[in-house]
């Protein structure tokens, strides 16, 4: 199922200050075309996500339309779409197979680009993190065994390193107590 992008962002520009400047300002650097879909089948921990497949970007959500609590994932997917308008490179998949390991790559690396980009517009990203964290934690925790797959293991390879690298983020752009992380 497909959204049209003024249903999706209606009640972000609405109700959140700091989506609407972003979207003001970022918004037209994307010339090509987004399709907005709903994604119940999102792997657990994950609600949003982008992926490109040809000259088309996606944007798949949980949940839809997304609250304005969530304007900053909004943002931050788009960003990154932003990033591959400007030319910033990515890794790209041919197979579907390899759709999940390619995100995790890139989100490794482009995360920490795009969420320097989006604090310019002063959304609370340290609370984001926060729940993010939890929920990867809870995701975890259904996992019995780990993974024997070579794919899967890569995958886990870049989250880890995502999990670090964002950490190390937050530290330096917020004043953190370490000992409650
Ligand atoms: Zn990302």
């Amino acid at each position: 199922m497909t959204y049209s992008e003024k249903y999706i962002v209606e009640n972000l520009i609405k109700y959140s200050e700091e989506f609407r400047n972003y979207y003001n300002s970022e918004r037209q650097k994307i010339q090509s075309e987004i399709i907005w879909k709903r994604d119940k089948k999102l792997r657990q921990g994950i609600n949003f996500r982008t992926t490109q497949i040809d000259d088309k970007h996606y944007i798949y959500l949980r949940n839809v339309p997304p609250s304005p609590i969530n304007a900053s994932k909004i943002a931050h997917e788009l960003q990154h779409i932003v990033h591959r308008s400007i030319g910033i490179p990515s890794v790209g998949f041919k197979e579907m197979k390899y759709d999940y390991l390619s995100s995790a790559i890139n989100s490794c690396i482009h995360d920490l680009l795009v969420n320097r980009d989006i604090i310019e517009y002063e959304f609370d990203l340290y609370d984001d993190y926060l729940e993010e964290r939890k929920e990867s934690r809870a995701a975890l925790k259904t996992i019995i065994k780990e993974p024997t797959d070579k794919l899967e293991l890569l995958h886990w390879a870049f989250n880890y390193a995502s999990s670090i690298l964002d950490y190390e983020f937050m530290l330096r752009e917020y004043d953190i107590d370490e000992d409650h992380t």
